[in-house]
């Protein structure tokens, strides 16, 4: 068996959703676990409900974005109100109303995930009554009852040994199954959580390494794992194939065509994967697996703006100890900092960090307790993979470099200046 995951993109209009029928049925794979993800931009709309719900303002606003997005959806692919498919939307609809309605609990995470795992409810449902519609027999599966994880919520931790028992009780090798990414459920109260954004692709990445599948393939709106990001880059070029290591390495630095975690599953069973475009499926793509050495041999350009650098120094020019690092660490962990880059010298020390959960002003906070700090928010961090001294001058020409950290396959810049489109 084979595992397809169809991201937001895919199934942002009714004629998407079409397109995916049309793929699966060329593709002539009779069993398969698709894993759907939110349509379109759901997830960011559902973020905005929690705010408002939060904030007790356009509360109402927020929801009919997402209830409206739904209510067409299901009219576009099931024409009449009557219909079975549309009522069940419209049912899940109501069942988060009336969860906005009685939750007491201010556990930001803890609502963050009961309501924004409703775009994965809501999609998988529509996708599989959608299916049935045009006779593409399917099971419809509750992810929850499959993937155990802890109570972290909005970045829940799986655990394995529960999940790989209940999907191989649960999923059926034959036949078409239709699930959700991105959402599981906490092993104790069964409350949902979520995996950290854009999760959907490591729940195809868990399927598959618990059913011992083929392969999985990623569908997306670009032909495969490029080289540089279309949104900076003019030109882009595609790699044909690449290894796990290679690919773990560009999605951590920010590569986003797959989450970075989708690929330690799969590396432990050796499961290809395959990344490919909904619009153009019969495309080869790229092909991630073992031992395979990157093709074409071409310098990889990775942006991730919106970063924070912070530098420490001592308060009495002493050396900046072991014992000063270990409090720095704890501090990162504790404000769950995801750190990009670390760079030490005798008395400095330099970190570059993504502030995921708005915690950067509590984290100052503490570091200036104990060093001086300076930071500089919003910047870029850009890191090239395979490159030469010309690809480096390329991106820091006429631009403020405010560090750079070289290794033998890597070079890791943080620029200032706000990126722009590169020819
Ligand atoms: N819908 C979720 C998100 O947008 C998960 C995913 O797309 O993979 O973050
Ligand atoms: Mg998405």
């Amino acid at each position: 068996m084979k595992v397809f995951k169809f991201g937001g993109a895919s199934t942002a209009t009714a004629a998407g959703v079409k397109n995916v029928v049309s793929l699966l049925k060329q593709s002539k794979e009779s069993d398969l676990v698709v894993v759907i993800s939110a349509m379109g931009k759901i997830t960011n709309a559902l973020e905005e409900v929690v705010l408002a719900w939060f904030a007790k303002n356009g509360l109402k606003e927020a929801l009919e974005k997402v209830s409206n997005f739904h209510y067409e959806m299901a009219a576009n692919l099931f024409q009449s109100k009557t219909h079975a498919a549309y009522v069940e939307v419209d049912n899940i609809i109501k069942e988060l109303l009336r969860f906005l309605e009685i939750n007491v609990s201010e556990n930001h995470a803890f609502v963050y995930d009961q309501v924004v795992s409703y775009g994965e409810i809501l999609a998988s449902k529509i996708v599989s009554r959608y299916f049935d519609e045009v006779g593409l027999s399917n099971t419809w599966l509750d992810v929850c009852t499959c993937i155990k994880t802890d109570d972290n919520y909005r970045d829940a931790k799986v655990n394995w040994k529960l999940t790989q028992k209940n999907i191989k009780n649960k999923v059926s090798p034959k036949g078409i199954t239709v699930t959700q990414g991105f959402i599981g459920s906490d092993a104790v109260n069964n409350f949902t959580t979520t995996l950290g954004r854009e999760g959907s692709d490591y729940t195809a990445a868990i399927f598959a390494h618990c059913l011992d599948a083929e392969d999985v393939t990623i569908w997306k709106d670009v032909p495969g794992f490029l080289n540089a990001d279309p949104r900076y880059f003019k030109q882009t070029q595609l790699l044909h194939k690449i290894s796990y290591k290679e690919a773990v390495e560009l999605a951590f630095y920010g590569a986003s065509v797959v989450h970075p975690k989708t690929l330690q599953p799969l590396q432990q069973k050796k499961i290809p994967l395959y990344i490919k475009s909904f619009l153009d499926f019969d495309s080869p793509g790229t092909c991630v697996g073992g031992n395979i050495s990157i093709t074409p041999k071409i310098t990889c350009y990775i942006l991730k703006p919106g970063v924070t650098l912070i530098s420490l120094s001592s308060h009495d020019f002493g050396f900046i100890m072991e014992d000063y690092i270990a409090d720095v660490f704890k501090w990162l962990y504790e404000y769950k900092m995801k750190v990009e880059l670390i760079q030490n010298s005798a008395i400095s020390f330099s970190v570059c960090v993504s502030d995921k959960f708005n915690n950067l002003h509590h984290l100052l906070e503490k570091l200036r307790s104990k060093f001086y700090v300076k930071w500089n928010e919003d910047v870029t961090l850009y890191t090239l993979r395979h490159f030469e001294e010309k690809d480096v001058k390329r991106i820091t020409e006429g631009k403020r470099v405010l560090l750079k950290q070289v290794t033998q396959e890597t070079v890791q810049l943080i620029i200032q200046d706000k990126p722009e489109m590169l020819k």
